[in-house]
């Protein structure tokens, strides 16, 4: 087939096995080059936790282009087919770049599929990759994508989305210009993602998908095909063995990715298993010190003011308690000042509420640093804001030395707090707690925590009992 035919488009879902001439040596530059760039796909994705899938997008752009790899930089920032020629004579065309992200992620399919581990994290990164590059499409080429792949998703007609309208607009995040906006009618299987969040309007089987959010869609029906394709992976690796040319490749790939250490840092597997009773614990060496001094301040009083527990209630959720889990903590709290019906019927409606189980029923997220500096109405009752903000500098200085720091600690951190310098004093607080040094600044709690159990976990192994809740054979393959 010729290549125009072949790569009409710069998303690709990967279906069809390459059958080209390719030299050993493009083969194995395209393949470090994807296994670059899968890492830095990981890379990024621990770091900015809390960005969103675009803003996760532009950061590995920027990277990409400045450890030059421009080529996955220009497919991976692409709207769609708008680059498509049907010529093919340079090193910058299209359809060059994309036969080569093709190849390239066969190469890393096979090379991966014979360890349980290392296919775990190759499906991993690919499956963040496709949803961050899917977030570049523009509506054009949204529908390209659709028309390319055969998907049978039908538009809804404009008569039919007036009949619905009052319920898309109910369901959907983009209300405000919703008559300019295509809906899709896609199974309701197909995008259990939108409708766990609420974000899509069901009936009688069939979700209505905005466009722009068809790229769950197209992200769940990568991941089912990713899934199932590993089997022929591994056959078409066993056909390969007895060439000694792609067993160098393979063998050179494998021992470039140390999946042990990536399996034990991501955050959303520790966030998943940190259980109630790790929270004293992780309160004294991994809580930013917002956190700590609510902490300390519920488990001393039994109770936290409004602005407390809602900042706190979140932060809990973004490290991944369940709602049951964090009702049984601030329960337990609280009732050892009032009654289990008082709780019900003052305290528990906010937890509920928080974990969008309530009133809007939101996907509330925790709050950002700015968020907790710039808007935390604080009053002397209150243990809530940010404490190198909002703490008066005596009891600043009373909970330092509660964490152990020592006078010239202490006077670095409060300098840095009178000058108005708060996320650097934040940062100072964390480098001493873990005796390191940080060169970026903390702009949320929950990345903080991550960092710091993060850092806890590859440099002093003081959180394996965390993944060892994950996946008792995580540790034995780190050992
Ligand atoms: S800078 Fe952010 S993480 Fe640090 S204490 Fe203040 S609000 Fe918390």
């Amino acid at each position: 087939m010729c290549p125009a035919n072949m790569y009409p488009h710069d998303l690709q879902l990967y279906q069809n096995v390459p059958h080209e001439v390719i030299s050993l040596n493009e083969l194995q530059e395209i393949s470090e080059m994807r296994l670059k760039v899968l890492c830095l796909v990981e890379r990024i994705h621990l770091q900015k936790l809390t960005m969103t899938v675009s803003q996760r997008k532009a950061a590995l752009v920027e990277v990409l282009r400045k450890e030059g790899l421009n080529e996955f930089a220009r497919l991976i920032d692409s709207p769609g087919c708008k680059f498509h020629s049907d010529k093919c004579n340079t090193r910058t065309c299209n359809i060059y770049i994309r036969r080569r992200d093709h190849i390239s992620h066969f190469v890393l399919r096979s090379a991966f599929a014979f360890n349980v581990f290392k296919k775990r994290w190759f499906f991993k990164q690919e499956t963040r990759l496709f949803k961050w590059r899917s977030s570049s499409l523009d509506n054009k080429g949204i529908r390209q994508f659709i028309q390319i792949n055969n998907f049978k998703f039908e538009l809804i007609s404009e008569s039919e989305k007036k009949d619905i309208k009052e319920y898309l607009q109910m369901s959907s995040s983009c209300t405000s210009d919703i008559n300019n906006i295509q809906f899709y009618k896609v199974p309701f299987s197909d995008i259990a993602s939108l409708i766990k969040k609420r974000k899509v309007f069901v009936m009688q089987g069939e979700a209505f998908v905005p466009e722009q959010e068809m790229i769950f869609v197209f992200t769940s029906h990568f991941k089912r095909s990713l899934i199932s394709s590993f089997e022929m992976a591994r056959e078409y690796r066993a056909n390969l063995y007895a060439d000694e040319r792609f067993t160098r490749i393979f063998i050179n790939l494998e021992k470039n990715i140390h999946v042990e250490n990536t399996i034990l840092v991501q955050e959303q597997e520790i966030q998943q298993y940190v259980s109630l009773d790790q929270l004293d614990m992780l309160a004294e060496t991994s809580y930013p010190l917002c956190m700590r001094v609510l902490h300390k301040a519920l488990k001393k009083n039994h109770h936290l003011t409004h602005g407390g527990r809602i900042q706190y209630c979140l932060f809990l959720k973004g490290i991944g308690l369940s709602l049951s889990d964090v009702m049984t903590f601030w329960k337990d709290e609280f009732t050892k000042v009032m009654n289990d019906a008082v709780f019900n019927k003052e305290h528990s409606y906010t937890i509920r509420f928080v974990f969008g189980q309530e009133g809007s029923r939101r996907d509330y997220q925790p709050y950002r640093c700015q968020r907790i500096i710039e808007s935390s109405i604080v009053g002397p009752r209150d243990y809530h804001g940010c404490p190198f903000k909002h703490m008066l500098h005596g009891i600043l200085e009373d909970e330092l030395t509660n964490c152990g720091f020592n006078t010239l600690e202490r006077s670095a951190i409060i300098s840095l707090s009178k000058d108005g310098q708060y996320s650097a004093a934040c940062n100072k607080y964390y480098e001493i707690k873990h005796n390191c040094l940080n060169n970026t600044l903390f702009e949320h709690p929950n990345t903080y925590f991550n960092e710091s159990v993060k850092y806890r976990t590859l440099y002093h192994g003081e959180i394996y009992f965390i993944i060892l809740c994950v996946s008792f054979t995580c540790i034995l393959f780190k050992i």
